[in-house]
């Protein structure tokens, strides 16, 4: 069996492992802020513990079980990081600088159940779910890949969980990752700061609703009729666009203060595009009285995929009518396509563009 995974402990629950072991609570404060805070990958780092300490931690405990076994950076600054668990699983992570305030993408899983059509991690199949430490142990690496161990990351980070796999279907390790990640005393990402994407399983859209320090949601949607939707996301066979949009509904109740949620359109060049899929969605939209904006993604393509991105002059145009019946949309612009960084590329390939990573 292998040795428990500090990264994925709460701060309590490190005070219990160090406990039974025999040592004060102090000693899991410390831990907990070696780990999360300073960033540390290895118990021989913490020369703030006794040797002895030390030595002990590393015969009963782990604090980093992925491998990193590439990093890409792209022509536009994206990094890519490909992982392997200690059991020999791909994992994905992102990287993605902006102006204001960087972005990590992470994956919920190694590969993904789902089959929706245009996206590259569905060909994985699903390896297998993520632990919460595995979860932690993603961001904590970019962050010190991109601002150095420990450093203060310079303009705070922000967190989407649109890697590979589905983060609602590993949802207590991904809350249970979110709760690592906001002690002040650990990382200090807040929820506030972190968005979970969802091809829509709606129970734990219910779920989410109820908790009070939850992530940001944004709903994958791809389509807005169920024929379509069911052709290009399976998982709508299961859970069709009336109860979603249900679910969306009362889950927008739940939201606070200048809080609002997304839903995502990939843009299929003559597939989901036209003018009347735009009225579609708008329609849908006010339907249920929904106030949620759009982003439109034009697909990344990647072989062996069978689409093509909208060209732009149509995603402009899909975006007018938006508007012009009162929903706000935006054109996301890719990110990383070059290194298969971008939305939907996530499929643990090699590229060119690796470079050592200094983590
Ligand atoms: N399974 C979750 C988390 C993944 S998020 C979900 O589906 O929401 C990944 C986002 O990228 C989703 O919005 C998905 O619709 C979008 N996507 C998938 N493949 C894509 C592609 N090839 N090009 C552009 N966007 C894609």
């Amino acid at each position: 069996m292998q040795s428990p995974h500090l990264t994925g402990l709460s701060q309590a629950e490190l005070s219990d492992f160090v406990a039974s072991l025999g040592e004060p609570a102090y000693r899991g404060r410390q831990i907990f802020a070696g780990i999360q805070a300073r960033r540390l990958r290895s118990f021989a780092d913490m020369t703030d513990l006794p040797n002895e300490l030390r030595e002990k931690l590393g015969e009963n405990a782990t604090i980093s079980t992925l491998t990193l076994e590439s990093r890409y950076i792209s022509s536009d600054g994206t990094r890519r990081y490909l992982f392997k668990t200690h059991d020999d699983y791909p994992v994905e992570t992102v990287f993605i600088p902006e102006e204001r305030r960087d972005t990590i993408c992470f994956s919920s899983q190694s590969g993904c159940p789902l089959q929706c059509t245009f996206c590259l991690t569905a060909q994985l199949g699903l390896l297998r779910n993520l632990t919460s430490g595995e979860i932690v142990e993603q961001i904590i690496v970019a962050l010190n890949d991109a601002y150095g161990v420990g450093t203060r990351t310079p303009r705070g980070t922000n967190l989407v969980g649109m890697g590979a796999g589905e983060p609602f279907l590993n949802f207590d390790e991904l809350i249970k990752a979110t709760r690592i990640m906001k002690e002040p005393s650990g990382l200090h990402i807040v929820p506030n700061r972190i968005t979970v994407s969802t091809a829509g399983i709606v129970p734990r859209i219910r779920e989410l609703a109820t908790i009070p320090d939850r992530p940001h949601l944004a709903i994958s949607l791809a389509a807005p009729n169920d024929e379509l939707r069911n052709e290009l996301m399976p998982i709508n066979k299961k859970w069709p666009i009336e109860q979603l949009m249900a679910a969306c509904r009362d889950f927008e109740k739940s939201l606070k203060r200048g809080e609002r949620f997304t839903f995502e359109y990939v843009m299929l060049d003559g597939v989901n595009d036209s003018d009347e899929h735009a009225r579609q969605l708008a329609n849908l939209l006010h339907r249920y009285r929904l106030h949620a904006k759009v982003n439109l993604i034009p697909h990344n393509p990647a072989e062996p995929l069978p689409y093509q991105p909208s060209p732009r002059d149509r995603v402009e145009a899909f975006q007018q009518i938006l508007e012009s019946k009162g929903v706000h949309a935006f054109i996301r612009r890719p990110r990383g396509q070059d290194i298969l960084a971008a939305c939907g590329q996530l499929a643990a390939r090699t590229t060119p563009r690796s470079s050592e990573a200094v983590l």
